[in-house]
């Protein structure tokens, strides 16, 4: 009798889960991994496919800015920046003279790749996700793959370098611009403090490996930058680079379903490229589950997402585009510095526009 009550009440869940589609995430970074937790949660069997494995750094600046409580909660992962660095306090800097300090609005949050990657794809598997590490998914579309492999391989003009590094900083966030791009500082954990650059490519330099980054600061000018990182003790393993991508909208690969960088790349100087995978997670979890759950067509779920991601990203992108180009002119970039100086480069005002 038991058994039977058992076998009756586990029958109609059996039935709902073989009813569920499965969802194939293509890329295990924040977008995917995020994504493949939320969907898990509402009972959506999702398989991610990753290239590389765990724990691993990355390039990036490990700030991650303009993304809400309520998003990181709707995809099940707020606990897992319960620990991070909390920055508030900014400053900016061009060819080492301070012109701007101000404070966030909003805290952001300071964690390295290194551990919320890893903290994420731990989230996925307790939720009950596949997680195939080592397998390069093809571009090929197909009903409920969702391709979230991040930034698209071309030939582009840009070079992002990062370290992990023992250096103290005056400011929560300290950037630093030069005539050749800009780096960032900012801290995250044990410690250590995250050196993230995004410069033009630069055949002339000659420098190898970890020598780029304070090669690249000495050519745009930065030497003082260069030499306290030169003097500085590197984490080991930490530096990493990465060129062949181009900024903003990315082009679509026909008949894909594409988020996070796969989608549009934000100009790193926001902080908020990480908020923008968590966001097109967010977008994409109720028409996913949707089609999963033979509520709608595939087109039509793909239609919705794309749609979103346009409304929510379109304004910024483009925002960030421009002051992307207005930091590597020179006039635009002094004309500004001498403004911040005065008090008059209306930063409050700015920031709004690329979030
Ligand atoms: C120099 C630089 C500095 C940055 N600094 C910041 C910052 O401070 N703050 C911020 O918010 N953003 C920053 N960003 C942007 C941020 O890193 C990205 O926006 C974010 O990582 C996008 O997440 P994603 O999941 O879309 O892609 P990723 O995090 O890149 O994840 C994509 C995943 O897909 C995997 N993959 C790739 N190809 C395949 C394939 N064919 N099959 C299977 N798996 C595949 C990759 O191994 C990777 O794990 C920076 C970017 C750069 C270049």
């Amino acid at each position: 009798m038991v058994r039977n009550f058992h076998m009756a009440r586990r029958a109609p869940h059996a039935s709902v889960a073989r009813l569920n589609r499965n969802v194939t995430i293509a890329g295990g970074g924040l977008a995917g991994l995020s994504l493949g937790t939320a969907l898990r949660a509402r009972g959506i069997p999702v398989t991610v496919l990753e290239a590389g494995s765990y724990p691993r750094h990355r390039v990036c600046g490990e700030f991650i800015s303009g993304v809400t409580a309520e998003t990181l909660r709707s995809l099940g992962i707020l606990d897992l920046l319960a620990d991070a660095r909390q920055h508030v306090s900014l400053a900016w800097h061009d060819r080492g003279r301070r012109f701007l300090t101000d404070t966030l609005p909003v805290p952001a949050y300071g964690i390295s790749r290194h551990r919320l990657d890893a903290r994420l794809a731990g989230r996925f598997r307790e939720h009950g996700g596949e997680l195939c590490t080592g397998i390069r998914a093809r571009p090929e579309p197909a009903e409920g793959l969702v391709w979230a492999a991040g930034r698209r391989p071309r030939t582009g003009r840009w070079i992002g370098l990062k370290a992990h590094v023992r250096i103290a900083t005056a400011m929560d966030l300290e950037m630093h611009s030069g005539t050749n791009g800009y780096c960032g500082l900012a801290a995250v954990e044990d410690g250590w403090t995250n050196v993230c650059g995004l410069f033009l490519i630069d055949k002339t330099i000659a420098a190898r490996g970890r020598d780029l980054l304070p090669a690249y600061l000495e050519a745009g000018g930065q030497e003082r930058l260069a030499a306290a990182l030169r003097a500085a003790g590197w984490r080991d393993g930490s530096f990493s680079a990465v060129a062949g991508f181009e900024l903003g909208r990315q082009p679509p690969f026909p008949g894909l379903l594409c988020v996070g960088d796969a989608e549009s790349m934000i100009p790193p100087f926001t902080g908020n490229g990480m908020s923008m995978a968590f966001q097109a997670a967010e977008h994409a979890i109720a028409p996913l589950a949707a089609w999963s759950q033979g509520g709608c067509s595939w087109e039509n779920a793909c239609r919705t997402i794309r749609a979103r991601l346009h409304q929510c990203f379109r304004r910024r992108l483009i925002a960030a585009g421009i002051l992307h180009r207005a930091l590597f002119h020179s006039g635009i970039r002094e004309t500004a510095a001498s403004l911040a100086t005065t008090g008059v480069l209306p930063f409050g005002k700015l920031l709004p526009l690329v979030r």
